[in-house]
């Protein structure tokens, strides 16, 4: 939305981010042994260039380990991704008939889900309840934080093949929201 003197303009966008960044600023915070010359404030001085209402709307943070040369001579057997892709067809399947079902107007993933109706398809289990109030007191959710990480775990829980969002797919949703270093503290 443009909104300038005599005109507002809304223009269509659907847009996936998908950003990197190192962890500090000399880029080696998190390496086993090594120590920052800079000390913590090398990695929170660094974070902390990113501002808090830009990060809350990334809903996906991921700490990947630096490659190896190793790493690349003998690379880990990992799943492929062909199976990857028929997991996610089926999830993006249960997820276009949840919301036809429900009559969503033009929603077809959880993503697009409005926050009313997401409270009442990712409604959590009871344990998955009392996991969410006590991340939401203690990280300090925003309103859109908290609904996001609903459509997170409702998403788990689509691969998962699972009609009940569970504290499993709660607690998931929500270390993706958490940093290293809170991580580490709650752990
Ligand atoms: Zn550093």
């Amino acid at each position: 939305m443009i909104a300038r003197a005599n005109h507002r303009v809304s223009y269509p966008a659907r847009i996936q981010l998908v950003a990197a960044m190192n962890p500090c600023r000399c880029g080696m915070a998190g390496e086993p042994g090594y120590r920052c010359a800079r000390g913590e404030r090398c990695r929170t001085e660094y974070q902390a260039r990113i501002s808090g209402p830009l990060l809350d709307r990334i809903d996906l943070r991921v700490e990947v380990p630096a490659v190896s040369a190793t790493d690349l001579i003998r690379p880990a057997k990992s799943e492929a991704s062909a199976s990857v892709a028929m997991r996610v067809a089926r999830a993006r399947e249960i997820q276009r008939e949840r919301f036809e079902t429900a009559g969503a107007d033009g929603a077809l993933t959880n993503a697009q889900c409005p926050p009313s109706l997401i409270e009442t398809v990712a409604a959590p289990d009871q344990a998955g309840l009392a996991l969410l109030q006590d991340a939401s007191e203690k990280l300090g959710f925003s309103g859109r934080a908290y609904h996001r990480v609903l459509k997170v775990a409702r998403t788990l829980a689509d691969l998962d093949g699972s009609e009940t969002v569970s504290r499993i797919h709660l607690a998931e949703a929500i270390s993706y929201r958490m940093d290293s270093q809170r991580m580490a503290n709650a752990a």
